[in-house]
């Protein structure tokens, strides 16, 4: 799909009507690793920037915590907009944002993609098929769980992760969070990833 396509199918949504900015990404985007969130929240919307509020302060924390820093990393959302209210990422609204990711992802090339909780985790586990991401196991029996994914001819590792948000004021989840986060970095420290 042309660049122009994966933007208009964005802007032809209720959502971007609505928002500030559209939230593309952030970091680095030779990185290996791929972090993949749900939507963009209040903070994200006015700055144009993924993972800049609580959540993200949260996730740059976990990340110093395992030595990585912004630039070893790229962080992008399911939703390019912030959906009014922060409610959940609807159905149409994910088929319609979705191909603008993967064509970052077609450009980043990533050896790992790390997902965020349910909605990215239940995309890829889907095969990047929205319709089957209902079916999908949650994030609670897959977290930390490394599968690889084709997405085109890109062999990519899928490694589920809790979302920053969720497991701000959550020891026990951060414990597995951090737990997780040695798997992704033994991962991407083998040499022959493939
Ligand atoms: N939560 C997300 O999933 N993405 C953001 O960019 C911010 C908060």
């Amino acid at each position: 799909m042309k660049e122009v396509d994966v933007v208009e199918l964005v802007k032809n949504t209720e959502i971007f009507k609505n928002c500030k900015n559209i939230v593309v990404g952030r970091g680095n985007l030779d990185a290996d690793i791929l972090f993949v969130g749900e939507a963009p929240g209040r903070n994200e919307d006015e700055q144009g920037l993924p993972f800049v509020g609580a959540a993200g302060k949260n996730l740059d924390r976990l990340l110093g915590k395992v030595g990585l820093i912004s630039d070893d990393i790229y962080i992008a959302n399911i939703l390019k907009c912030r959906p009014p209210e922060n409610r959940d990422p609807l159905p149409d609204e994910i088929r319609a944002h979705t191909p603008w990711l993967l064509k970052q992802i077609k450009e980043i090339k990533p050896k790992v993609i790390c997902s965020l909780g349910n909605y990215a985790t239940k995309f890829f586990l889907a095969q990047c098929d929205v319709d089957k991401m209902d079916k999908q196991p949650g994030i609670t029996s897959v977290h930390g769980k490394v599968r690889m994914i084709e997405i085109d001819d890109l062999k990519i590792k899928l490694i589920p992760l809790f979302h920053p948000a969720a497991i701000i004021y959550n020891r026990a989840l951060t414990e597995e969070w951090e737990k997780d986060m040695e798997i992704v970095k033994k991962e991407i420290s083998q040499k022959n990833l493939f």
